[in-house]
């Protein structure tokens, strides 16, 4: 390899950001309101057109969008909500807020989301909800959810922390269910360091959810500090505190009107992966089903381990010695300490997912990636690959 090649450092993730971030935010801390207000108002007018919804509320996490969510549903003490077990744990420790139960489905070993197959299996008189996760900005077979979701009257919030933009048979995420939840965490494809956003067409949710966001008080601080405002307030409900800061939504609003343009870069990288990666015939890539759009939050990748005489977390330390950050997702819920010992979860009772889990890599991709690093990725990633062919 050449010394020049072997300089070159590519981390998991850079977050994409730009003078215009940075200008705007400097525009919000000299206007002297810091807190949620006209910001963050108008990047939910913005976020809920670019979507194609009605309402888009902005809140301080997708963690905090799922739970306002679920509150929204009613869900309560022994229900069962069911849900991917490759996901990340905010998908399922809202669940147990309620004193509910997260029933975990297995996965489609094709597109690594919630099979619906399983998910079927695993419906009893207790099931309220489903949360389908969106793995890596792939949408879930939606039809077929929403045949089981009518069939049982279960509700349906989406997790679409990986969604952004993503379609089905041409609609947006955000638009296919009651309710969709989103993430601008600081490796999300669209950032405001921490933040989330609920969507929603639904009328009643959302007049709850803007009022329990912000303590449960219907007239918020806008208002009640604002020129020819009123003092008084009322507390309708033991609310929460998961408002939008303007500092955040300011870069929000950057990052959204950049959105298609680095869903493209990220398209690109991805093909250039697969390209290089398929034909060596060592290394399966990922495959996005015909009637969707991936916002290719992640890249994953699996080794085909029968072919290959190095494991995945030795590759993985393969491309750490040589520059490349890499990362896995996710560690199945069930194997986890805290659901195995709260719900009686163990190894074993998810074979799909455990054998994903064991031969899966998620490479670096993100807009601010140049050709440059792309070209060592496939390079190494190749060569490692190579190395240790059986
Ligand atoms: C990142 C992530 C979340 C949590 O998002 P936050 O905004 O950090 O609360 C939820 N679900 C999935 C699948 C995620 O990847």
């Amino acid at each position: 390899m050449t010394p020049v090649l072997n300089a070159i450092k590519v981390p998991f993730h850079r977050a994409s950001l730009g003078e215009e971030e940075i200008e705007a935010v400097s525009e919000v801390l000299r206007s002297g309101w810091l807190t949620m207000g006209a910001k963050t108002f108008e990047f939910e007018r913005r976020f809920a057109e670019y979507i194609g919804v009605k309402y888009a509320i902005a809140v301080s996490s997708c963690t905090a969008a799922l739970h306002l969510s679920l509150e929204a549903i009613e869900l309560q003490v022994g229900d069962e909500v069911l849900l991917p077990t490759t996901t990340f744990t905010a998908t399922a420790e809202v669940v147990a807020y309620f004193g509910a139960k997260p029933v975990f489905v297995d996965i489609d070993p094709i597109t690594m989301n919630m099979s619906v197959a399983d998910a079927k299996n695993r419906v009893t008189s207790r099931t309220r909800a489903i949360i389908p996760v969106h793995f890596a900005g792939q949408p879930c077979d939606m039809s077929s959810l929403r045949d089981l979701a009518d069939n049982h009257e279960l509700h349906v919030v989406e997790d679409a922390a990986h969604a952004l933009p993503s379609t089905y048979k041409g609609h947006r995420v955000g638009t296919l269910s009651e309710l969709t939840a989103f993430s601008f965490y600081a490796t999300k494809t669209l950032t405001t360091g921490e933040g989330g956003m609920i969507t929603t067409n639904n009328d009643a949710f959302a007049k709850r959810m803007q009022m329990v966001r912000l303590h449960g008080i219907s007239r918020g601080a806008w208002n009640r500090d604002g020129a020819g405002g009123s003092w008084r307030y009322e507390v309708q409900e033991a609310g929460y505190k998961y408002n939008l800061t303007d500092l955040q939504s300011a870069i929000g609003l950057v990052q959204l009107a950049k959105c298609n343009e680095m869903s493209c870069k990220r398209q690109r990288i991805a093909e250039e992966y697969n390209r290089a990666f398929a034909k060596l015939n060592l290394l399966q890539t990922p495959e996005v089903l015909p009637d969707r759009q991936s916002s290719w939050h992640l890249y994953v990748l699996r080794l085909y381990l029968d072919r290959l005489r190095i494991g995945r977390d030795r590759f993985i330390e393969e491309l750490g010695q040589r520059g490349i950050g890499a990362s896995v997702h996710f560690i199945p819920l069930h194997l986890q300490p805290y659901y195995q010992k709260q719900f009686g979860y163990k190894f074993g009772d998810y074979p799909q997912a455990e054998h994903e889990y064991s031969r899966c890599i998620s490479l670096p991709i993100y807009p601010g990636m140049s050709d440059e690093e792309v070209d060592y990725v496939v390079h190494v990633v190749s060569d490692i690959a190579q190395q240790w062919t059986r």
